[in-house]
């Protein structure tokens, strides 16, 4: 038998590559249902993939791009919109470029995943969670209680520890620790920061977005960081795309020295100097929250400057507009993993040939989130672990082929 044990994408993306390949797959999960990550990515929007350049594509996965470069090369953007279509689903590019199925919804593409599966032969074994791995014996909890299966060969896509309740709780580093291989450890990736934002400002502004901004910061390699982009202040600080595109560099910078602050330039598009003398213009008798009001700085973004500067600086033009330019967002800490988008750290690339099969276990390969890299969001997650899921079942069919 060959077993799939992890029915997220990249589990379900090699049953769908060996199933095509004339193979019957078992697809094995601890949860009752497949792909419960999938589906709740599919609730803010299923991102797929990204339109970029395919070059700066594969450079969205930090230093672990050399070793993930032949999943990209297997599954590329273009294959995941293939994949889509194939499944009866068009795609369309975001003004963002990134890529989406028509409806942006992860369920109806997930069921037409599945049934096509079912269809070709793959089976599932559901809530059947992994417990131990001795040699050739891989015992599961079954609702039958503990049950011992062995396998010709094995993929492991056990994902990595974020949202826990939807069945990836990163319980399987101490099964692969104990076979001897190493794991990074896991932490958050594409999560939110802690800020002292005061009471007020948290229950006025949590949930609203900060757009058209920039953020800059320097990374622990010395280097800048800027990037224009969109924000959401928080119950606890701040999250969203733009904080996600740099929660690794950010998440390192803090496990250096906490806090870490970065700055917003608040207004992008004006100059220091116009904004100057923007707020240097008389105002007459207007308050000055009208008076600001005029200049397009309102709501948040004026709420911001009061949370840094006292009440009798606000009328300061020069300092105002200096604040505006560079304003300072201390973060505290980073969330914790449970509530992040995905998982940094994994089984270490060390572990693993160029196939996804592990050194010391032929017949064993492993792909997706649960491997050490990590990657933002915008539809990176996604190509990443199902291009690992086709490389590792094309790993096992070359290993079978040999065999035969
Ligand atoms: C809120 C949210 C939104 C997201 N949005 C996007 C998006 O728009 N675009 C994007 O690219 N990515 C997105 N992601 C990330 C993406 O969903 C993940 O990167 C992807 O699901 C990881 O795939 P995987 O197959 O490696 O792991 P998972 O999807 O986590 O699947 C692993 C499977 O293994 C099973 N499992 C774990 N341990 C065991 C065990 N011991 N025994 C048996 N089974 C086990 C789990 O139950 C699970 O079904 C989002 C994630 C979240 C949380």
């Amino acid at each position: 038998m060959i077993a799939i044990i992890g029915a997220g994408p990249a589990g379900l993306m090699a049953a769908q590559v060996l199933s095509d390949a004339g193979y019957a797959p078992t697809v094995f999960d601890a949860m009752p249902s497949a792909g419960r990550k999938f589906l709740q990515a599919g609730r803010g929007g299923l991102n797929l993939t990204h339109a970029e350049d395919f070059t700066l594509f594969c450079s969205r996965y930090f230093e672990a791009q050399s070793f993930l470069q032949p999943a990209l090369d297997s599954f590329t953007p273009n294959d995941m919109t293939l994949w889509a279509q194939r499944l009866g689903f068009e795609t369309f590019v975001g003004s963002s470029g990134k890529v989406y199925p028509l409806e942006k919804k992860a369920a109806p593409l997930l069921r037409a995943w599945l049934l096509q599966l079912k269809a070709n032969h793959t089976q599932f074994k559901m809530k059947h969670r992994l417990v131990a791995w001795s040699k050739d014996i891989w015992q599961f909890q079954t609702p039958d209680g503990l049950k011992d299966y062995s396998f010709d060969a094995v993929i492991l896509a056990l994902g990595g520890a974020s949202w826990p309740r939807l069945g990836s709780t990163g319980a399987w580093t101490k099964i692969l620790k104990d076979n001897g291989l190493s794991i990074s450890p896991l932490k958050p990736a594409n999560m939110g920061f802690n800020v002292t934002f005061s009471k007020v400002f948290k229950e006025k502004f949590s949930g609203t977005p900060l757009k058209n901004v920039e953020l800059s910061f320097t990374d622990i390699n010395g280097n800048t960081q800027s990037k224009l982009g969109e924000l959401l202040v928080s119950e606890y600080g701040v999250q969203g795309s733009l904080i996600y595109t740099h929660s690794k560099l950010l998440r390192e910078q803090i496990e250096k020295k906490s806090p870490f602050t970065v700055y917003l330039d608040l207004f992008p598009h004006r100059s220091e100097g116009k904004l100057k003398q923007q707020l240097s213009a008389s105002r007459g008798k207007q308050s000055l929250s009208a008076f600001w009001k005029r200049l397009g700085l309102e709501g948040v973004k004026a709420s911001l400057l009061r949370e840094v500067l006292e009440k009798e600086l606000l009328i300061q033009p020069e300092l105002v507009a200096k604040t505006l330019k560079k304003f300072p967002l201390t973060l505290e800490s980073f969330r914790p993993i449970e509530e992040a988008i995905s998982t940094a750290g994994g089984l270490a690339f060390e572990n693993l040939d160029q196939g996804l099969m592990l050194r010391d276990f032929p017949n064993v390969f492993c792909a997706g989130e649960m491997l050490d890299w990590e990657a933002p969001t915008g539809g990176y997650l996604l190509t990443g672990v199902m291009g690992q899921g086709k490389q590792a079942a094309l790993g096992l069919l070359k290993l079978l082929q040999k065999e035969e």
